[in-house]
């Protein structure tokens, strides 16, 4: 099976922040996840680098709007790398491959007659490149969003039908309940829908810096609709000579943040259909992580800058952190006091201990090699179902709610260590049987939860499971007593140290 995973791509006229490394690494989590059950995985993140935002984030910089995106755009990758994300392409939306594909797409909507020109007015915020309809205007005419005062603008240019797909779509949402995750931006997409839908502009002629349209040069492409077709131009060129479409088309899994929910449930759908391509399977819709402000760290200060973070303490904390504390899907508050609590009290002690507990015992009790023995039924009971629960919570996207699973077990094995005090069967010689059989069982528990853990901390996973003497990631390898015994270990210095 194939699985195609996004992001959206990011607007180059201001630097990454955590919200830009939530998402991707929530893609990214997912990405591993199915790479670790054999799926055929493609991933995508990239830059948005057309529209009016970056046009003036340029003009303020006195540079153009070409140099902006290029020195931006590496500021991302940078991003993307230090946080261990595995994507398979960066896409930019200036690549020429990007620009012709663009052209040859909406010339196909235009041919099949789902494009008129006209006149458009309404308010406009230049900060979300969008017209407000009168539902989505703040109080005095201002951008719910910005808090700006709008400006009434008019223009000639091409509109997109797009209220001949309100029928369409409201078929779409009634036979695929799923479509949007979670429920409640199902709805709120369907009640938009429901409530009518007007014909968007489909280029903007005031502007220069973007896709132009191909029967009429004077106008570039809207940047939503060159943006949003970076999911598919994407696959043309991601390999040298090689067309992907086939092969991931549709995507399984796009994320996306709730402040774009629209133009990716409403306007993206019907977009494809004109152009006769399948819509994705799962568009899933995550919150918004908030400052605190008034928990302040001493180390991180009150602000929580993901490169700061992985600078002191690691990509994998923040990866953790990211989706331990906030339900994925819902807002939630992340404070740098919270994040230190949380690095100090799970990483640290439940899960760093245990593992340097379980590997020093190993090697003071049976020479550094797990004992060839059988599992403890015990703690094995209530690793019983656990891949699967796993697999459940991550095929619906529930980042959050899988991690809890998982995480339950670390404490699980914690318990384990305290009831059968290793320290104290070591002592008699007749009761050898028994220490093996702990060795053996905290050792298996700990390769199954770190196996499971990859996804969210794969540089400490694939680091302790090395250590282990067991490096594989499958999967199917994460039942308990999957494994045998008889493995080596070795001695690894804290996987998550004091910084
Ligand atoms: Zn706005």
């Amino acid at each position: 099976m194939s699985f195609y995973v996004t992001t959206p791509i990011y607007y180059v006229n201001a630097a990454p922040h955590l919200g830009h490394a939530y998402t991707t690494i929530g893609a990214d989590i997912l990405a591993r996840h199915m790479r670790q059950r054999g799926e055929d995985v493609f991933f995508l993140t990239g830059t948005d680098e057309h529209g009016e935002p970056v046009v003036q984030a340029a003009e303020r910089e006195g540079i153009t709007p070409r140099e902006l995106g290029d020195a931006n755009a590496p500021r991302f990758r940078e991003l993307m790398d230090r946080a261990g994300v595995s994507n398979d392409f960066f896409i930019r939306t200036t690549d020429p491959e990007h620009e012709a594909r663009v052209q040859e797409i909406l010339q196909r909507v235009n041919d099949n007659g789902h494009v008129y020109p006209g006149t458009y007015e309404g308010w406009y915020c230049p900060r979300c490149a969008d017209f407000k309809t009168d539902t989505e205007l703040g109080p005095d005419n201002t951008c719910p969003i910005h808090g700006i005062p709008l400006d009434w603008q008019q223009e000639e240019n091409y509109f997109f039908r797009l209220s001949t797909f309100q029928e369409p779509l409201e078929q779409l949402y009634a036979e695929r309940p799923d479509f949007v995750l979670p429920q409640a931006r199902f709805n709120e997409a369907l009640a938009f829908i429901r409530g009518g839908l007007a014909d968007v502009s489909l280029s903007r002629a005031k502007i220069t810096w973007g896709v132009p349209v191909p029967w009429d040069p004077s106008q570039v492409f809207y940047v939503w609709f060159d943006a949003l077709l970076n999911y598919v131009t994407a696959l043309t060129y991601a390999r040298p000579g090689e067309d992907l479409i086939a092969r991931y088309w549709p995507p399984s899994f796009q994320l996306i943040g709730k402040d774009i929910l629209k133009f990716h449930a409403v306007y993206w759908p019907a977009l494809l259909m004109a152009a006769g391509y399948d819509v994705p399977r799962h568009l899933f819709v995550h919150g918004f992580l908030l400052m605190q402000g008034e928990k302040m760290s001493k180390s991180l200060g009150n602000v929580l800058d993901p490169l700061a973070v992985i600078e002191r303490f690691g990509a994998d904390a923040l990866r953790y952190y990211c989706f331990r504390d906030v339900s994925f899907g819902q807002d939630g508050s992340v404070s740098t006091a919270d994040f230190e609590t949380r690095y100090e009290t799970e990483l640290a002690n439940e899960l760093g201990n245990l593992a340097s507990r379980t590997l020093a015992m190993v090697e003071r009790y049976r020479g550094g090699v797990v004992p060839d023995a059988g599992v403890d039924p015990e703690p094995a009971a209530d690793f019983d179902g656990l891949v699967g629960l796993v697999r459940d919570r991550l095929d619906r996207a529930d980042l959050t709610a899988a991690l809890d699973e998982i995480w339950q077990r670390v404490r699980r094995l914690n318990r384990y260590v305290e009831e059968r005090a290793p320290w104290q069967l070591a002592r008699s010689d007749d009761r050898a049987d028994e220490l093996d059989l702990t060795l053996r069982s905290l050792a298996e528990g700990l390769r199954v939860v770190t196996v499971l853990l990859y996804p969210y901390i794969p540089g400490t996973a694939e680091r302790l499971l090395q250590a282990l003497g067991q490096p594989g990631l499958e999967l199917e390898g994460a039942r308990f007593g999957a494994r045998g015994g008889g493995a080596r270990v070795a001695g690894i210095p804290p996987l998550f140290p004091k910084p």
